[in-house]
């Protein structure tokens, strides 16, 4: 038996001891994995270091505190989410209840990514606990320390029969597969998400696909061109532009075209320094083969800001490209780095036409001070999510579902929604024994008479 097969196997057992159905267990497994996260900050930061090159005050900014706040939230809501949920009845049930019982799915699979490792592979654990699931673990071996630290300390908090971590590369994430799950949360690309379903689908398994895309920035003439890319600034070059929500490309009338470059220069500038390769707060490509790959995107295309590179370092300067055309190679694939394209359309109507004619992005950014514009562009348009006159920061609001769709991914998480996504919602109808009266005209015979009819 390989040792995937084991860790699922004991995952499986220790769930049908019905352990983690009890709400205290759960919420001590949760209060465990806040006491993790706070006291391991020292080694978490160490490992995505020595991954990203992530600076001390990126660790909390971008990983941890946002897993903190998550980990409250299902501490303080989970008797509310577990609860039995009334629903509306009908003359039919006026006397029945009738109501929504919220169920562990069972074993689940989480396979993280390598970019903000800890947000997506514990994110999605914090809901599969909440619900009262065993879960396997799978953190991305790209990331190859942060993967090490959840497979050394993880076990000192959580039960890790429950919650056992297996790391290893695609041999190894593919014996998981083998195995039998009752839900998938898969982070990562969509190649790979096609072998997961596939995978999946052997089982009948349900999955979550959390993937990326190209998501667009369109920066409308009617805007604060200053605020607008800075924040735009903000979240392409945070992480080195390895951010799944990134704006990939902006869109913006010919007119701007150049104080739109301008303003993002002068916030790199101020960000980064001169010399953004020896600030602390930027980071760098993971590995050679996304730096060559990278590069490769910049062929044919013209650098109005950046470009200096060092592959001994896996160094992208934060880079701006202008005049960009649909057909560029940069315009092929996510970006998913440091590097900015700036295409230029005619206004609203032609960025709309622009972001329907592609695949559904994860992420939509709209800058505009139009605010029927903003709705007009929501309603014209779908992403996973949209976010008006900011970058990134719809991933922070627990209340909202964060998932992508089509392309982008399928399935939903964080508050609820995650707890939601990762419960049966079992449909549960208690009828009396008395009343056998009002039935009578359900069993046959059928007559006319019978029925009034
Ligand atoms: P990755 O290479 O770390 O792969 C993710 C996981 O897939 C790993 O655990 C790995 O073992 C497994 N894997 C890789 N190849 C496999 C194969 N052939 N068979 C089975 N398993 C395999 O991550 P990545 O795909 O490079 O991640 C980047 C992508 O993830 C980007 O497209 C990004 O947009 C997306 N992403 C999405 C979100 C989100 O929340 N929607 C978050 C982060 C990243």
């Amino acid at each position: 038996m390989s040792r995937e097969q084991k860790a699922v196997e004991r995952a499986r057992k220790a769930f049908l001891t019905g352990r983690s159905k009890s709400l205290e267990y759960r919420i001590t497994q949760l209060k465990n994995l806040l006491r993790f996260v706070r006291e391991r900050q020292n080694e978490i930061a160490e490992g995505l270091k020595k991954d990203l090159r992530r600076s001390e005050f990126g660790t909390p900014l971008y990983e941890t505190l946002g897993l903190e706040s998550e980990i409250n939230l299902a501490v303080r809501k989970l008797k509310d989410w577990a609860a039995p949920r009334p629903v509306s009845k009908s003359m039919m049930t006026i006397s029945d209840q009738v109501y929504i019982q919220p169920e562990p799915l069972g074993v689940v699979l989480v396979i993280g990514a390598w970019n903000y490792p800890w947000a997506v592979t514990i994110g999605p654990l914090i809901g599969a606990i909440a619900a009262g699931n065993a879960a396997v673990i799978k953190p991305s071996e790209v990331s190859s320390h942060t993967s090490k630290v959840m497979e050394d300390l993880l076990p000192l908090y959580l039960d890790k029969e429950l919650y056992p971590v297996v790391t290893g590369g695609v041999t190894e994430t593919q014996e998981l597969l083998k195995q039998r799950f009752d839900h998938i949360f898969y982070t990562g690309n969509g190649t790979v998400a096609k072998i997961i379903m596939e995978a999946a689908a052997k089982h009948l398994t349900p999955s979550t696909l959390e993937l990326g895309g190209k998501s667009p920035c369109y920066i409308d003439n009617n805007c604060d061109l200053a605020v607008a890319c800075r924040r735009i600034a903000w979240g392409k070059y945070s992480n080195c532009g390895q951010t799944c929500i990134a704006p990939d490309y902006i869109l913006c009338d010919p007119s701007i075209q150049d104080r739109v470059i301008e303003e993002i220069k002068k916030n790199i500038k101020e960000f980064y320094t001169e010399d953004p390769k020896k600030c602390l707060d930027y980071g760098r490509i993971i590995n050679e083969r996304h730096f060559k790959r990278l590069m490769a995107l910049l062929e044919g295309s013209s650098v109005a800001v950046g470009g200096e590179n060092d592959e001994s370092e896996c160094y992208i300067a934060p880079t701006v490209l202008r005049d960009v055309k649909p057909d560029a190679k940069v315009m092929q694939e996510e970006i998913f780095g440091p590097l900015l394209p700036v295409l230029t359309v005619s206004g609203a109507d032609e960025a709309i036409k622009f972001i329907n004619q592609r695949e559904k992005p994860l992420a939509l950014y709209i800058f505009s001070s139009d605010n029927k514009l903003i709705k007009r562009m929501i309603a014209e348009t779908s992403s996973g999510g949209v976010l008006a006159n900011d970058c990134l920061m719809h991933f922070s609001v627990s209340s909202l579902p964060f998932g992508g769709v089509g392309n982008s991914g399928m399935g939903r998480y964080h508050g609820k929604y995650g707890f939601d996504h990762l419960s049966h919602l079992r449909g549960c109808l208690i009828k009396q024994l008395k009343m056998e009266g009002v039935n009578k005209m359900r069993y046959p015979p059928h007559t006319a008479d019978k029925l009034g009819w």
